[in-house]
């Protein structure tokens, strides 16, 4: 596969979240987001198909709010906030910062930027050189960008390892002295020493022990109460983006399916996926009962989607509608968004007895 530049003619006036939201508060918006990979075949290595990994997905992320980007493996989440950063060019659509669409960014303009926006990846581990030592690659981005003379920037690497909960002699180490959450650490503190004001976290505890991911989130949140930065965070896993978020919105199949307030969500949510979703997050009283609801079927190819909405071959409520019109993503009541045709009978409604 390999990217593919289309039109960008199908970008429309403001998106809807970014209309309800407060345009003060608006730190990011994404408007129509795609991005299409080209799937090549035959001798001459002709595009014969699309891959849609995001197609026309609109957010936005406010100042200082944790936004959950939620969905099964392959929906699409991580190449969303790889687009957005710009590691992967855009197919079309817009991503506006400070209201200044960075897709059209030159590579210096981009490079400033980047003080900003950083990103914390799934897997510290191999975005660390292992012959480097930690304080260099903490400093990295200083360096890059020229702030500060050699002996402030060790001061600011101190100062972040520390924040992070690192002891300052740990700068002398390499990245394989570190346990899995201590490297994430080390990773967050790379991100913090840029003073940034937003975070792309993708899947950042996924591959941590659970005592241990609890930890990094809570140390997530701490610094983001004391520094204000903003975070999308991207997760496949719904109890950890319930516990981080301010407000969460749910991919399916390269599209967001529903976006709402943390509590709105989880209590009454709008579509049958995120309902789904919902079911399967473990209940601590055992006493609790709670109908786990167990989708039927994988999840489609993003190279040929269902007709209509997309999540009817796997919906228990879909009906001769939904496999003919594709569900508006509309707000249903106040801040709460969804694409269903029946968005209003999904708390209610279960699956038949599985
Ligand atoms: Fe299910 Fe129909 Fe709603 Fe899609 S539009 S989620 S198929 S009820």
């Amino acid at each position: 596969m390999s990217d593919v530049q289309l039109d960008n003619t199908q970008v429309s006036a403001l998106s809807p979240q970014a209309q309800q939201s407060d345009d003060t508060a608006t730190l990011l918006e994404v408007r129509n987001l795609k991005k299409y990979f080209s799937v090549k075949g035959g001798l001459l290595r002709r595009t014969v198909a699309y891959v849609k990994a995001v197609d026309d997905v609109s957010f936005a992320v406010r100042k200082g709010e944790t936004l959950g980007l939620v969905g099964e493996s392959g929906c699409g989440k991580t190449t969303v906030g790889r687009t957005l950063l710009r590691l992967e060019q855009a197919t079309a659509g817009e991503v506006l910062f400070d209201g200044r669409n960075v897709l059209t960014f030159s590579g210096s303009a981009m490079k400033a930027l980047r003080r900003d926006l950083q990103i914390i990846f799934q897997d510290p581990y191999s975005s660390l050189d292992p012959r480097v030592h930690i304080g260099e690659s903490v400093a990295e981005g200083l360096t890059i960008h020229g702030i500060g003379d050699r002996e402030e920037r060790v001061q600011k690497v101190r100062e972040a390892l520390i924040k992070v909960g690192l002891h300052p002699s740990h700068m002398q180490r390499f990245p394989h002295e570190f346990s899995g959450g201590q490297r994430q650490r080390i990773g967050i503190a790379r991100a913090l020493v840029m003073n940034p004001r937003l975070i792309v976290a993708d899947e950042p505890v996924s591959a941590l022990d659970v005592s241990v991911q609890s930890q990094v989130l809570n140390l997530m949140r701490t610094l983001q109460h004391e520094f204000g930065m903003a975070y999308l965070f991207i997760a496949h896993n719904l109890s950890v983006v319930e516990h981080i978020s301010d407000r969460v919105a749910v991919m399916y199949l390269g599209k967001i399916v529903e976006l709402a307030d943390r509590k709105g969500l989880f209590t009454s949510p709008r579509h049958p996926y995120t309902k789904a979703l919902i079911s399967a997050i473990p209940v601590p009283n055992p006493r609790a009962r709670r109908q786990r609801i167990i989708l039927q079927g994988d999840v489609p190819s993003p190279l040929n989607p269902p007709s209509g909405c997309r999540f009817h071959p796997r919906c228990w409520m879909a009906r001769a509608i939904c496999r003919e019109v594709e569900p508006t993503f509309e707000e249903k009541v106040p801040g709460h968004w969804s694409a269903c045709h029946f968005s209003e009978e999904v708390i209610d409604s279960l699956p038949a007895r599985q």
